[in-house]
């Protein structure tokens, strides 16, 4: 079953770790809104189907966006998509633009399901990633979405920060799981190429990324999940009552989506493509007909080493009998020859299954390098 992603490209200003693509420059709002409307007429036929299952409004930051501008943008998708009735609709929020009025009108419009980018309860860590907003408005936030009638709050919390005191993620997590969430994404600090972070530590200016603090605190998430009732579905996703993210959980298990908006990208199952990361290019893009975004055809390859990498990363890991299906047996062998490279200790095998256990994870991606089709890397970390 498909999804659709909405790519809102404003932000008021850049957190320093950031590497999505947004812009400050709202007087622009009017004219993507209006490119948005013609995208959603020119990509009617990318899906397989109109029925689909989830909309997720990502950014850049949605709720820059009035409630007549989100329900414009909702109006267009329901004349020409069908949500199942039982369908996740996701907003992506910053707790500094939520109040009561907004978030019942969000609720109106049949929104079900709110993102909120919290990062931290502690101002001073707050600050020094750029956020806008403080720790009290980000509780604040949690308490208004919930009052206001949201049953399926997921907050974004950022671990592996070496500026941090002592036992400051470990208040931050008690602090999350005592909030009224169903759901927690944990993302360890990153320094992406290009953002205010990388060209710091680049400069000196700031230590380089502390991968033993990070390992640590990883393990804290994992114990404070279980302790406190979530399960964890994804390396960095965890949910309560069985409230996963459907949405992203159909980008792990290789469904089809179309992305809408600068930089938004789309995938068919065999191939993929991107919009063109510049508000104007992509302004000009919807107006003219001309693509100056990029597409890839995926080989088999492509397409087995993408299942192992984000197979790998879920609570069901890959399934080898459904790689010889997909794929063919010379991708099995791939898998089950190359998995001799990794540490046994990082994963287990659960009859067909290869899952990660709790040290494996943090390696993913270098195990997941190590079993890929034409890799001469190595699990590097394993
Ligand atoms: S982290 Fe969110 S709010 Fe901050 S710059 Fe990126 S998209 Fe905008």
């Amino acid at each position: 079953m498909s999804g659709i992603y909405i790519h809102i490209p404003f932000c008021r200003r850049k957190c320093i770790y950031c590497a999505f693509y947004s812009v400050a420059l709202l007087s622009r709002k009017q004219d993507y809104l209006d490119a948005l409307r013609y995208e959603i007429e020119q990509t009617l036929n990318y899906l397989p189907s109109r029925n689909i299952n989830t909309v997720y409004l990502g950014g850049g930051t949605p709720t820059l966006l009035s409630i007549n501008e989100i329900e414009g943008i909702l109006t267009k998708i329901r004349r020409h998509y069908t949500l199942k009735p039982d369908g996740e609709f996701t907003i992506e929020a910053n707790p500094e633009q939520l109040h009561k009025t907004y978030l019942k009108d969000l609720l109106s419009l049949g929104i079900n399901r709110i993102s909120i980018g919290v990062q931290s309860f502690n101002d001073e860590t707050l600050r020094f990633l750029g956020r806008k907003h403080n720790a009290e408005e980000a509780e604040a936030a949690v308490h208004l979405a919930a009052a206001a009638g949201f049953d399926n709050i997921s907050i974004d919390m950022i671990y592996g920060i070496s500026q941090r005191q002592t036992g400051e993620w470990e208040a931050d997590l008690q602090k999350a799981c005592s909030l009224p969430i169903q759901h927690l994404s944990c993302y360890a600090l990153t320094k992406e190429e290009n953002t205010m972070l990388w060209r710091k530590i680049h400069r000196h200016e700031l230590p380089d990324m502390d991968e033993d603090l990070a390992n640590r605190e990883f393990h804290q998430l994992l114990q404070c999940c279980r302790e406190n009732g979530f399960e964890q579905y994804e390396i960095s996703n965890f949910a309560r009552n069985g409230k996963v993210s459907r949405h992203n959980s159909a980008y792990w298990t290789g469904e089809p989506y179309l992305g809408l908006g600068p930089s938004a990208h789309s995938f068919d199952r065999k191939s993929r493509k991107w919009n063109v990361s510049d508000l104007s290019q992509y302004i000009d893009d919807i107006a003219t007909g001309h693509f100056s975004g990029d597409s890839e055809t995926l080989s088999l390859d492509d397409q087995y080493n993408e299942c192992v990498m984000l197979g790998l990363r879920t609570a069901k890991g890959i399934n080898l009998a459904q790689i010889t299906e997909l794929y063919g047996e010379k991708y099995r062998l791939q898998a089950e020859t190359q998995l001799r490279q990794v540490n046994p200790e990082h994963y287990r095998r659960k009859e067909d299954c290869i899952i990660l256990t709790d040290e494996g994870e943090f390696f993913a991606d270098g195990i997941a390098e190590a079993l890929f089709v034409s890799s001469l890397l190595t699990a590097r970390h394993t």
